[in-house]
């Protein structure tokens, strides 16, 4: 079924409106962003939202801001904003590198960053990209906001910590000295969800890495996070042998599935490759910083 049962539709004017509205409706109302993943989604009647709440007026959440040693991201940016993005370029450069790999520009012009954390797509790049940078979000009810580490947002595949009346306003990110940081990301074809991918950043001082964040994206990582390879990074001096032995400890640690993007084995050797060349080229960038 290609088209979406009958629907409201609001266009709210603000966070505080979109709030009241979500208190209203309770279960029956879903916010939308970009909407390039509810809509597909509501297509196919796999979700069926008796009313949208459109937070596309709500201009407060689209924003790129460096303040102090934190990098807030407003949840309503567009991939195609952050693509573009000096400030993202300088001080993220993995996610400039998986936002070149997510979908295409008809996809990046309109979905947005909360959107994509919201989703809780295993498949997702930039779900990746702040579990490996150790983000924040920032999620606002009526009652006020709080702040949740990435590694308790995401409960399961397209389940999160965001309760059915709170909004995701903003995702902030630590800015720290040393740092570098890349995504390498293998799938079937340009603009393709991946098969799988990693997203490595470290943070160095006189050539020792003093800590490392390794995120994994569609195979199976609990948490996002390969734990036994940041062990086995933290504290090291980076050469071949110690990117390789991150990548296969990523690879061990992966629980990934055969499905109709690959077998578990392949995915598993792609694992430890990728985990190898990200962890290589974010060191060449602390190093060249
Ligand atoms: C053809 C295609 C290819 C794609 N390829 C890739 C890919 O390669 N890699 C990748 O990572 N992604 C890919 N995507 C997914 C795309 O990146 C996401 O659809 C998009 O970023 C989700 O953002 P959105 O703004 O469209 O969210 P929406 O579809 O509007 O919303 C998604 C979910 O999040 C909720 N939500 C949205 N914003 C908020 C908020 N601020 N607070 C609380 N809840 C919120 C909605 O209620 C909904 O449940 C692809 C999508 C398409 C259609």
């Amino acid at each position: 079924m290609q088209v979406p049962a009958p629907f409201e539709y609001a266009r709210a004017t603000s966070v505080d409106h979109a709030l009241a509205l979500l208190a209203e409706r309770g279960e029956e109302a879903r916010i939308i962003a970009g909407g390039h993943s509810l809509l597909p989604m509501m297509k196919l009647r796999l979700v069926r939202p008796e009313l949208l709440i459109d937070i596309n007026d709500c201009v407060d959440l689209d924003h790129i801001t460096e303040d102090g040693d934190t990098l807030r991201i407003g949840a309503l940016t567009r991939h195609a904003a952050l693509l573009a993005s000096d400030t993202i370029g300088r001080l993220v450069p993995m996610m400039v590198d998986a936002e070149h790999v997510i979908a295409d520009p008809v996809v990046r012009n309109r979905g947005t960053i909360g959107g994509s954390l919201c989703q809780a797509d295993p498949g997702e790049d930039l779900s990746t990209v702040c579990d490996a940078m150790f983000a924040e979000v920032v999620i606002r009810g009526r009652d006020g906001e709080r702040t949740v580490p990435m590694d308790d947002l995401h409960r399961g595949p397209y389940e999160t910590a965001v309760e059915q009346d709170e909004i995701m306003t903003e995702i902030r990110i630590p800015v720290r000295p040393g740092a570098g940081s890349a995504y390498e990301k293998v799938e079937r074809r340009i603009g393709d969800w991946a098969i799988a991918a990693a997203g490595v950043s470290v943070w160095m001082t006189n050539g020792t890495i003093d800590d490392v964040g390794i995120g994994l994206t569609a195979v199976g990582l609990d948490d996002g996070l390969a734990t036994a390879a940041q062990d086995a990074v933290r504290g090291r001096a980076p050469d071949e042998d110690l990117y390789a032995e991150a990548g296969k400890l990523a690879a061990e640690q992966c629980d990934p599935v055969d499905d109709q993007r690959g077998s578990a084995t392949y995915k598993r050797h792609l694992t430890a490759e990728l985990t190898t060349r990200a962890l290589r080229r974010a060191v060449e960038r602390a190093r060249t910083a």
